[in-house]
């Protein structure tokens, strides 16, 4: 077995270069890794970093939806586990945007431990991206609807870490109140 920290390094690598052309939706528009190494780094403080295959997966998640990695590519560089957590986390994208955002909540109890916890730590990442970086052409409302919408695809991803839920409900909170409009 290869060791844990160039397995992850490597993953974070390649994950590195197939994102290379792409930024976030933020105003700060930051790199598209910032995102990457925030879901690392979310797993791994959650879970003291006992699972090299989470990570690997956390840093690879988005690499089959947004770039053109294949589930095969993936399968031969970072073994069977790794690709199988990555695809489970990859929306069909024949399918219509809001189409997928309902299969995402409809889905998400019946995928494994390890995505579901992949798939709460990208939640996070975004709403703490919304937070911190706002797409400049959302208003509160889209926001307001982009934080429930990744509130129900967390709830039926529960019931694995305590903790890495309470980051999500903590940011899901935070952002209700401030995007919601006051009442006089
Ligand atoms: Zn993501």
């Amino acid at each position: 077995m290869t060791a844990p920290i160039p397995s992850l390094t490597r993953a974070l690598m390649f994950a590195a270069q197939k994102h290379t052309d792409q930024r976030r939706k933020g105003e700060r528009a930051e790199p598209y890794v910032n995102h990457l190494i925030d879901v690392v780094d979310t797993l791994a403080r959650h879970t003291d970093g006992a699972d090299v295959d989470l990570l690997m997966a956390g840093a690879l998640h988005d690499t089959i939806e947004d770039t053109e990695t294949k589930y095969e590519e993936l399968k031969r560089e970072f073994g069977e586990n790794v690709a199988d957590i990555v695809r489970e986390c990859t929306d069909d994208k024949s399918l219509p945007k809001a189409e997928r955002k309902r299969l995402q909540a409809e889905n998400a109890p019946h995928k494994s431990e390890r995505a579901r916890m992949v798939k709460i730590a990208d939640k996070t990442s975004n709403l703490r991206s919304i937070l911190d970086s706002p797409p400049p052409d959302w208003d509160n409302a889209r926001k307001l609807e982009y934080f429930d919408w990744s509130k129900s695809v967390v709830d039926g991803c529960r019931g694995i870490n305590a903790g890495l839920e309470r980051e999500f409900d903590d940011l899901h909170k935070k952002g209700t109140a401030k995007f919601t409009p006051k009442v006089a």
